[in-house]
């Protein structure tokens, strides 16, 4: 039989071509379906990022998202403590070992004052001051959420007006710290503290703490999940002086124990993890 090698290579080719298409199209979907499955997988390992949430952090800076947990922290000392409270945003321990990233972001809502706060906390926290309100009391939020941005400008004003007293460089930084906080170790910065003053003495330092304004949110506030944060005698523990006005949502459950037992939140998420 006569074989013609030129049509024969000819249509071999074409056999070539057609299979090539077809291996070509078949390779797109493996990859397609690998891409649905590994995000299938992601999902499914970190359920409380929806995929809408993890679109709004990379594509609208300006735009503020729930992170899923502020993170127990990135410090040494505590860092082994939340393993109960992994996963409870209400718990978030944040000091001077504990920093949170400058990146962190919460959903914020404004309060009736213009203060802000993590959009979970301001359906007790109106129920908190109208309370108050109730009883005769007048309770100002005289601030909330701070960004690492305004933490900064804090904490330069106050450097600056140490160093206007005469103090050098070095001591004016370690005492600016005994008051304001180093930029990004801010509780404020959750979204879930706040100075709370009476309407009458808004000033922040003891006498806050002799207002009965003062006096009614310390018996009260476990009720609505806050706690006194910084209380007299546990500087040791917080890192921070005694603020009577720096009041921090933990949930009811976490309050009651706290306020009850007369603990700072330190003290307590120490108990937690010691707790079988
Ligand atoms: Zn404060």
């Amino acid at each position: 039989m006569f074989r013609d090698p030129y049509s024969e290579r000819q249509a071999h080719y074409a056999f070539l071509r057609k299979n090539m298409a077809f291996i070509g199209i078949a390779l797109v979907l493996v990859v397609i379906a690998a891409m649905e499955l590994s995000m299938l997988f992601r999902m499914h390992r970190d359920p409380a990022r929806t995929p809408g949430q993890a679109e709004s952090v990379a594509g609208r800076e300006d735009e503020t998202y729930v992170d899923a947990v502020a993170p127990a922290g990135a410090g040494a000392e505590n860092a082994d403590l939340p393993s109960k409270t992994e996963g409870d945003w209400r718990l978030a321990l944040v000091n001077d070992k504990n920093p949170l990233p400058e990146d962190f972001r919460v959903r914020l809502a404004d309060l009736r004052s213009g203060v802000q706060v993590d959009e979970r906390i301001l359906d007790p926290l109106h129920r908190m001051l109208d309370a108050a309100k109730k009883e005769g009391f007048t309770i100002v939020a005289s601030s909330g959420y701070r960004s690492v941005d305004r933490q900064r400008v804090l904490y330069r004003n106050k450097v600056a007006r140490l160093l206007g007293t005469g103090l050098s460089e070095a001591v004016a930084q370690a005492e600016a710290v005994k008051e304001v906080a180093y930029p990004g170790t801010s509780e404020h910065h959750l979204g879930l503290a706040l100075d709370l003053v009476a309407g009458h003495n808004q000033r922040l330092d003891d006498s806050q703490g002799e207002t009965p304004e003062n006096q009614w949110l310390r018996e009260h506030c476990h009720v609505y999940g806050f706690i006194l944060r910084y209380p007299l005698d546990k500087s040791d523990k917080t890192g921070v002086i005694y603020e009577p006005w720096h009041f921090r949502y933990t949930g009811q459950e976490a309050a009651k124990s706290i306020m009850e037992q007369g603990l700072c939140l330190e003290e307590y998420l120490e108990q937690l993890a010691d707790t079988p």
